[in-house]
């Protein structure tokens, strides 16, 4: 039997201290049963559980090996793909709501937090860092285009107060989005699952779902036991793997890397980044970065289409990281590690329901930790009959990607390559 431990993240390195899980080995019988125990799964089980259902989680490794315990840790608002892309591309109606829905994540991470005393270093204040005279042109149409959406907590900033923010002196401007911020993204995740058991809901750990039973009592087949399900709710995102073959054949897994730094030091960290915002620049391929609650600097960027494992993190990161702040060229890497991510052709989710009874979420291309908390909030309304947002979101374009799944990678890089260049020239 596989015991699939977390990679050697920081993150694993500083998580909480939590009770081991049982792997599941009966028959047991729940109302909705959730595959993945990433932010998806677990934020569903949490509404789930505190609208009176039963819930039961299976995660084929441990809560938060995917994604969710990895990622750069930043609360960024809205979609990877904006609500002006949506608007032309579904109307105004649906854009309505969409756009009304752009920040609601960020919220239902601080409600978490505070209602189950989440400890997660949460901070406020998130830095978009414009390049380019021209993306700063964009940031100022997407203030105003949020803005028309009702969220207000953003500032622009010149190349003078972007420097008071950052101690980096490539940037011409940028915003900031008091709304946004960072955490400690696995300790969030641990927070939740333990939340999502103080409800009653179960969490079966090491016990990945193998097939599911379609039908009007669907059933869901681990290796050692099943779970018979009134619903399902398949939010296993980039390492679902084939279970669904009609989530694969529209979506591609991608990998993305982070380094941490050694500690820094107060004075070195405060250089940095004197009021601990989090960063990150408007390039395609971005990079992202922050301080840990000990004064590191974990610093993410860099796409590996079709999720390969690069054999050297540190080569493909640091150098990034020293082009931005060549004061660390002494510092030391103390962690290096990559996850995945779920690309979809749009940038835009994918939300729907297979037969009558088998919801997904999946794909949020990059921008997933608001996402992620939103869409266990919408997937959970439809669950009670509540269906207008999970509508809006289901209403959203598919595409599969083109040349299938042998050729989607190559595909996909070109186009990467592509935007590489034009981030590259300031195109
Ligand atoms: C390195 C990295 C940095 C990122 N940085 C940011 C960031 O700073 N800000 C941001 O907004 N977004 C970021 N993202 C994206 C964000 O982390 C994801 O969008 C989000 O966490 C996805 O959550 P999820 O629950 O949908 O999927 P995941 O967190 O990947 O969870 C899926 C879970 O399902 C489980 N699973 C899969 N198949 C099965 C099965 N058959 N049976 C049982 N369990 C199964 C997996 O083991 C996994 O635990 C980053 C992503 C990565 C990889």
């Amino acid at each position: 039997m596989a015991n699939t431990q977390y990679p050697e993240s920081y993150y694993a390195a500083s998580a909480n201290a939590v009770p081991p899980r049982p792997v599941l080995q009966d028959d047991v019988e729940t109302d909705v049963c959730v595959i993945g125990a990433g932010y998806t799964g677990l934020s569903s089980a949490l509404f789930l559980l505190e609208n009176g259902f039963r819930v039961t989680v299976l995660e084929a490794a441990k809560v938060g090996f995917g994604a969710s315990g990895r990622n750069g840790g930043q609360i960024v608002n809205s979609y990877s793909r904006d609500i002006d892309v949506i608007e032309r591309t579904v109307g105004p109606k649906q854009a309505q709501l969409l756009g009304e829905m752009a920040f609601e994540g960020g919220r239902i991470i601080r409600e978490r937090v505070a209602r189950y005393n989440i400890q997660c270093d949460l901070k406020d204040g998130g830095v978009f860092a414009a390049l380019s005279a021209k993306q700063m042109g964009h940031l100022e149409s997407q203030k105003r285009l949020w803005e028309r959406f009702g969220h207000t907590q953003l500032e622009l900033m010149d190349q003078r107060r972007i420097r008071e923010v950052v101690g980096c002196d490539q940037y011409v401007g940028g915003m900031l989005d008091m709304s946004g911020g960072h955490i400690h993204p696995l300790n969030l995740a641990l927070g939740e699952a333990a939340a999502v058991e103080s409800l009653g809901g179960t969490i079966y750990e090491q016990s990945p779902a193998e097939r599911i039973e379609r039908g009007a009592n669907p059933v869901v087949h681990t290796p050692q036991g099943k779970v018979r399900a009134r619903f399902i709710i398949v939010a296993g995102n980039a390492y679902l793997g084939n279970l669904v073959p009609e989530l694969a054949a529209k979506s591609m897994p991608c990998g993305t890397q982070v380094i941490t730094t050694e500690p820094l030091g107060d004075e070195l960290a405060k250089a940095l980044l004197p009021q601990d915002y989090c960063v990150e620049d408007c390039n395609y391929l971005l990079d992202y970065y922050r301080l840990t609650a000990d004064k590191r600097l974990i610093f993410g960027g860099g796409v590996v289409y079709g999720a390969r494992d690069p054999a050297n993190i540190e080569a493909i990161i640091r150098p990034k990281m020293l082009k931005a702040f060549p004061q660390l060229k002494d510092v030391k890497i103390d962690y290096a590690w990559t996850g995945n991510f779920l690309l979809t052709l749009s940038r835009l989710p994918q939300v729907g329901r297979l037969g009558d009874n088998i919801y997904y979420s999946q794909g949020c291309s990059g921008h997933g930790v608001t996402y992620t908390h939103l869409a266990g909030k919408v997937l959970a309304e439809a669950l009670r009959g509540q269906a207008e947002r999970f509508d809006a979101f289901a209403d959203l374009p598919h595409y599969p990607f083109p040349g299938g799944q042998l050729l989607r990678t190559p595909f996909a890089a070109l186009g990467a390559w592509y935007y590489g260049l034009r981030d590259k020239y300031g195109l």
